[in-house]
């Protein structure tokens, strides 16, 4: 049986500092994130509400993206614009890669993949890779090979 799941609640205070606090709960209501969020709205504040464990596939009324060029974050329950960027985790800047914005969460992630196969894919193909050593050594060969046809 999976673990009981468990809900962050992810704001920015007045003065922009990243706040989080964690409730215990399968469900996001039970578990009290909601009530939380909505107090926080009542503050004028912006809260998300992000599964901490467990990935969620889109429901049945959800399951196109309202706009293109969207991903559908299995933690957060939404729609989302991943953008390509690193974190610093324990003081060390990481590679930077597409991430949810909210969750962090990055097109690495198995559930990311498997809602947004084609997304994942187009995104992939925008990232400067460095080339592997086999890749080098055909482009070597390929620019040989041209050469030699110009002679
Ligand atoms: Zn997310």
């Amino acid at each position: 049986m999976l673990r009981q799941n468990a809900w962050n609640v992810i704001w920015k205070d007045s003065v922009g500092k990243k706040k989080l606090r964690i409730f215990e709960g399968d469900s996001p209501r039970t578990s009290g994130a909601i009530d939380f969020g909505k107090k926080l709205q009542d503050r004028g504040l912006r809260p998300d509400v992000v599964s901490r464990r467990h990935a969620f596939a889109p429901p049945r009324n959800k399951l196109k993206p309202p706009d293109t060029g969207l991903l559908w974050c299995p933690y957060c329950l939404k729609w989302r614009e991943f953008r390509d960027f690193a974190i610093r985790v324990d003081g060390i800047i990481g590679p930077s890669n597409y991430r949810c914005p909210v969750c962090i969460i990055t097109i690495k992630d198995a559930y990311v993949r498997k809602y947004n196969e084609f997304m994942v894919q187009k995104l992939e193909g925008t990232k400067v890779k460095l080339p592997s050593e086999k890749k080098i050594r055909q482009t070597a060969a390929t620019a040989t090979t041209g050469r030699r046809k110009r002679r």
